[in-house]
C-alpha cells in the first residue's frame, strides 16, 4: 500500500465502488497509484475541455456553481473531478479561436506542465533554501533576457505576479536609487494612453493622484517628445522632483510604442530614471525581424515584461529587468532575520516586494525553450499578419475610425457618432459578434466606446477575421 502509516487518510469513510480514496499527501517512501491515477483523469480532463475549445462559446453563458464549503468528509476523486469539471464550463475559454478581447491567448503546453510540476514542487522563491533550483533558474533567466533586450552585461531581474507589481516595484526602486523616498511632491511622467496599473502604483507609494503627470499622445497614440522636453524644464525650474519618466511599449488599447530614444535623451539630460512598461510590446524585442519596432529599450534603466500576453506563458508571468539589478536589494532587502544568509547575490525575497512567491519561473523557462527561437518569432509574425489583415478589412470603410500601432492590437470605432451613440454602438456589435462565437473587448478611449481586437490568438483564421468585418460593417450607420 503506497499510503505511510503516519499520513492520515483525508477521506475516513468507504470509497464508493470502483473508486480509490485519495491520500491526502503523495507517500513519500514508493509512488503512489492514487495521486498517479488522480493527475491523470485531471489532465484528461483539462485536455478534453482544450479540445472541445471550438465547439463552446469564447464567453460561456452562466454556468453552476458546485458548493464551496467542504463536507464533514473529504470528497472521493469522482466527486473532486465532477466539481472541477463544473467550473471549467464556466470558464473564459481562451483557447476558441474567437477569444479575440484581451491579452489573454490560449496557454502553450510546456507552460501548463510546468504549471503543475510547479505546483507539485511547492518551493518558495522567498529564499535560496526554499528553491535552490529554482532561485538559480530565476536569476539565469532573468540575466539572460534582460541581455536579450539589451540592458547589458550586468543586468538582471526578478519574476513577479503581473505587470502592475512589476511596474509599481520599479517605481519604488527608482525613487530610492534617486534618494527620493521622503518627497511626497515627487511626480512620475507618462502619457495619456499609458497603463492604469502606474495610478494604482502612485497609491500605494503615497503619492497624489496627480503626481502622476499624463502627457498627451499624438495621432498615434504616442507621447510626444517636445511636449515631454518642455514639461521637464518646467519641473525643473520649478524645483519639483521627477520620481521617474515612464514610456509605454504597446499601449492596452492599440499597441502604440512610444518613441524610446528620444524621450531617453531628455531623460539622460535630466538624469531621470527611464521605466519603460513592455508588458505588452517587449517580446517583439525577442523577434529579430521586428526587433526595430523597440529601437531604444536598451536605453531603460528598467523595463517590465509580460510573457503571459501574446507568448502563452500561463497567468501569472511578467518579469521586472534593470541594467543594476542590485538597486532591487537597496529598494527591498530587509536583512531577512530568519533565514540563513543567501549563497549568491541576495534571496528572492530581499530583491522585490513579494515574500513567498511560487516558481513561476519554471513555466516560462520551459516555455521559451518549447518555442525555441522560431517559434518566439513564429508567434509574433503570426499576430502582426493577422493585424494586417483586420486592418485591409476594415480601412477601406470611411464609416470607420481606426485606432491602431505596430502590434497586434486594433481598436475602432464609427467616425460620425457621439459619445452615447458610441456606447449603444459597441454595446450592441459585442453582442452581435458574441452570437457568432467573436469576443471583442469595449474599451473607452478618447472620450469614446470602441470595439477592440487582440490579435494574438494562433488559432484565429482568415475567415474568422472575415466573418468578424462583416459582422462589423452591418452594424455601421448608413451614409
Ligand atoms: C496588462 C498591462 C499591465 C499590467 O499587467 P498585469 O499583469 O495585468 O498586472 C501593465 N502595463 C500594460 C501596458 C499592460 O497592458
Amino acid at each position: 500500500m503506497a499510503s505511510a502509516p503516519s499520513v492520515q487518510r483525508l477521506s475516513q469513510a468507504p470509497a464508493p465502488a470502483g473508486t480509490a480514496a485519495l491520500s491526502g499527501f503523495a507517500s513519500p517512501v514508493g509512488l503512489d497509484p492514487q495521486l498517479e491515477r488522480f493527475l491523470h483523469q485531471a489532465s484528461s480532463l483539462l485536455c478534453q475541455w482544450l479540445g472541445q475549445a471550438g465547439s463552446a462559446a469564447p464567453l460561456p453563458a452562466l454556468s453552476v456553481l458546485p458548493a464551496v464549503e467542504p463536507e464533514l468528509q473529504g470528497l472521493a476523486p469522482e466527486r473532486l473531478l465532477a466539481d472541477l469539471q463544473l467550473v471549467m464550463e464556466g470558464a473564459f475559454n481562451p483557447n476558441h479561436p474567437g477569444a479575440l478581447a484581451h491579452l489573454d491567448p490560449p496557454p502553450l503546453a510546456a507552460s501548463i506542465a510546468a504549471d503543475l510540476i510547479c505546483a507539485g514542487l511547492n518551493n518558495n522563491l522567498l529564499a535560496e533554501e526554499l528553491s535552490p533550483s529554482l532561485t538559480r533558474l530565476e536569476r539565469s533567466l532573468c540575466s539572460w533576457l534582460a541581455g536579450e533586450l539589451g540592458l547589458g552585461d550586468r543586468s538582471g531581474g526578478v519574476a513577479a505576479s503581473g505587470g502592475s507589481l512589476s511596474n509599481l516595484m520599479a517605481l519604488v526602486t527608482a525613487r530610492r536609487s534617486r534618494g527620493l523616498g521622503c518627497r511626497g511632491d515627487a511626480v512620475v511622467l507618462c502619457s495619456a494612453d499609458a497603463h492604469v496599473s502606474l495610478d494604482k502604483a502612485m497609491a500605494v507609494m503615497g503619492l497624489a493622484a496627480e503626481g502622476l503627470i499624463r502627457l498627451p499622445v499624438d495621432a498615434q497614440g504616442r507621447m510626444q517628445p517636445d511636449a515631454l522636453a518642455e514639461r521637464l524644464d518646467q519641473l525643473a525650474q520649478a524645483g519639483i522632483p521627477v520620481l521617474a519618466v515612464v514610456a509605454t511599449a504597446g499601449t492596452t488599447v492599440r499597441g502604440a510604442i512610444d518613441p524610446l530614444p528620444a524621450i531617453s535623451a531628455h531623460c539622460r539630460r535630466h538624469g531621470h530614471w527611464l521605466h519603460v512598461d513592455g508588458a505588452i510590446g517587449a517580446v517583439f524585442a525577442l523577434a529579430p525581424a521586428h526587433r526595430q519596432r523597440l529601437s531604444g529599450l536598451e536605453l531603460a534603466d528598467s523595463i517590465t515584461v509580460n510573457p503571459q500576453k501574446l507568448l502563452g506563458i500561463t497567468k501569472t508571468s511578467s518579469l521586472l529587468l534593470l541594467a543594476e539589478p542590485g538597486l532591487l536589494q537597496q529598494a527591498f532587502a530587509t536583512g531577512l532575520p530568519y533565514m540563513e544568509p543567501s549563497w549568491g547575490p541576495s534571496h528572492g525575497g530581499e530583491s522585490g516586494l513579494q515574500g513567498s512567491r511560487p516558481g513561476e519561473i519554471l513555466k516560462l523557462w520551459l516555455g521559451l525553450r518549447q518555442l525555441g527561437r522560431s517559434g518566439i518569432e513564429a508567434l509574433v509574425e503570426g499576430a502582426i499578419m493577422r493585424r494586417r489583415q483586420l486592418v485591409a478589412l476594415l480601412a477601406a470603410d470611411p464609416r470607420l475610425q481606426l485606432a491602431g500601432g505596430p502590434l497586434h492590437l486594433l481598436a475602432f470605432r464609427p467616425r460620425d457618432l457621439d459619445a452615447e451613440a458610441s456606447d449603444g454602438w459597441s454595446s450592441r456589435t459585442r453582442q452581435a459578434l458574441l452570437a457568432e462565437q467573436l469576443m471583442l473587448s469595449r474599451p473607452w478611449y478618447q472620450g469614446r466606446h470602441h470595439l477592440k481586437v487582440v490579435l494574438g490568438n494562433p488559432h484565429t483564421q482568415a475567415s474568422h477575421l472575415e466573418h468578424l468585418s462583416r459582422i462589423v460593417h452591418g452594424s455601421l450607420p448608413h451614409g
